[in-house]
């Protein structure tokens, strides 16, 4: 067994923690001639579009380039929320009709989401644990009691401030300057919730096929041949649900998505089991955690309260999960100095979807459906962009929900190869420290 690195434990792997419990699926599919709707990935998006059309009669065929479920859908947080990361302006820039749609769309996201678990029984590990936000500077928390009104007010939600004298009650740490807590939000273990998407495509009669690498889509509405490493598919209508991924794998698949999103890499990882008592002492009561810092930390505990998986942007130039490993460590003690003697078991990275608008997208170019841009939030999002899309499918319908057919902004010049990142997150850093130091210096 090679030597971990620093920080890692003689166990170390770098891979999800999520796939020790689910492990990947092999491609088990092979690819038919042709098909009413071709689904290019298969992650949330493309399963839930997947189980709609399936249910509706349609043959429908899910191609991913490596194994199901390779991209962020079995790789994120599994922190789910519904509309936490809209942004607040949205009024001024679209107004009040458009803004109204995509906050209803958002908050009704995540009451459907909760309705498929219960409906459909999915053993996902779910918990109704409510999110914290803690607040990096005295500045941020004002802010963050701007945003809970904000929610509070557009969203219905219950959220409540929590002042740093009082938030040893949920985080066994002084790292933060108070925090935000919105009730509306909840924790589940992401691979289960893809296998679970996974096995509903299936009974739906979906075919999934792995190892299917898709590069160019020709042809027209109606009449597409997809030109896949296992051959052409002839499908009559096509789902671009590829996210982030979009042109990490292949540089030909679809321009107008690639053009449109940021490709962002989130490195996590998870602690080796920690004692009981610790584990209540960082996180007494088992929220789903983020902060307001530009280069964000992100935390819970596992589903079984006995770990810690954190987030970080470890570096904004791409590294591998060795080097990330500890400079996750080192973030996490700087939360927790009590975490120092407990080990890295899992590290791995992900692509989170950035777009220019800050909003996700959905909707139908040249006769290719697309979903993607969900900003680090997309478990619900992209559940439901996916149900969306494959309503569109099946009805034809325009714009049914408020995310359909937005303006979809590009930027000059850009192809989906986010070049600027180490020098916009060198900026996001150094910004964050030189607040926190702010405050330091004010005491
Ligand atoms: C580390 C991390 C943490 C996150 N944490 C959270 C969280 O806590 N809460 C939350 O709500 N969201 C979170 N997210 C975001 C969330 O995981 C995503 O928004 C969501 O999973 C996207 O699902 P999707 O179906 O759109 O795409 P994905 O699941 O990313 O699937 C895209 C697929 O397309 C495939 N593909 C790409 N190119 C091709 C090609 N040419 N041919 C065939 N297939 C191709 C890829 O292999 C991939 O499997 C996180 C993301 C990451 C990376």
């Amino acid at each position: 067994m090679p030597e971990p690195p620093a920080s890692g434990h003689p166990a170390w792997q770098a891979r999800p923690y999520w796939w020790d419990e689910v492990p990947p699926v092999a491609a088990h599919d092979t690819l038919p001639e042709r098909t009413d709707v071709a689904i290019i990935g298969s992650g949330y998006a493309a399963l839930s579009a997947a189980r709609i059309l399936g249910r509706h009669g349609l043959a429908v065929t899910v191609l991913d380039a490596r194994e199901p479920g390779y991209g962020a859908s079995t790789r994120n947080h599994g922190m789910v929320g519904g509309g936490l990361k809209i942004p607040g302006d949205l009024e001024q820039r679209l107004g009040r009709e458009r803004a109204d749609r995509i906050r209803k769309n958002a908050r009704d996201s995540f009451i459907e989401f909760k309705q498929i678990i219960a409906d459909e029984n999915l053993a996902v590990d779910y918990s109704n644990s409510g999110r914290f936000t803690g607040a990096h500077t005295p500045a941020a928390y004002k802010r963050q009691a701007a945003r809970g009104e904000e929610l509070r007010r557009n969203f219905g939600y219950h959220t409540r401030m929590l002042p740093r004298e009082e938030q040893h009650s949920e985080i066994g740490s002084d790292f933060y300057y108070g925090a935000l807590l919105v009730e509306e939000s909840g924790g589940l273990q992401p691979a289960k919730l893809h296998r679970a998407y996974l096995r509903l495509a299936e009974q739906a009669g979906g075919r999934i096929v792995g190892n299917a690498e898709v590069g160019a889509i020709e042809g027209r509405h109606g009449a597409f041949t997809l030109r896949t490493a296992k051959g052409d598919l002839r499908a009559e209508k096509v789902f671009v649900a590829t996210n982030a991924y979009t042109g990490a794998i292949n540089p030909h698949l679809s321009p107008f998505v690639r053009r449109r999103v940021v490709p962002v890499t989130a490195y996590m990882a998870a602690t080796e089991e920690l004692p009981e008592d610790v584990a209540r002492f960082i996180l007494p009561t088992n929220r789903m955690c983020g902060d307001t810092k530009r280069s964000l930390f992100a935390f819970r505990l596992s589903p079984d309260r006995r770990r810690m998986i954190f987030a970080g942007r470890a570096r904004w130039r791409d590294i591998d999960e060795r080097e990330a490993t500890p400079i996750l460590h080192r973030f996490m003690t700087e939360v927790w100095p009590v975490l120092k003697e407990y080990r890295v078991t899992h590290c791995w990275k992900g692509l989170v979807c950035f777009t220019f608008d800050k909003l996700p997208h959905m909707g139908e170019i040249d006769g290719l459906y697309y979903a993607a841009g969900c900003q680090g939030s997309g478990v619900v999002m992209m559940s439901y962009l996916g149900r969306q899309v494959a309503e569109k499918i099946i009805s034809g319908a325009r714009e049914q929900c408020g995310f359909d057919g937005l303006p979809f902004p590009a930027r000059p010049g850009y192809t989906g190869k986010p070049w600027f990142l180490p020098v916009v997150g060198g900026y996001y850093k150094t910004r964050d420290a030189l607040e926190r130091r702010l405050v330091w210096a004010d005491r």
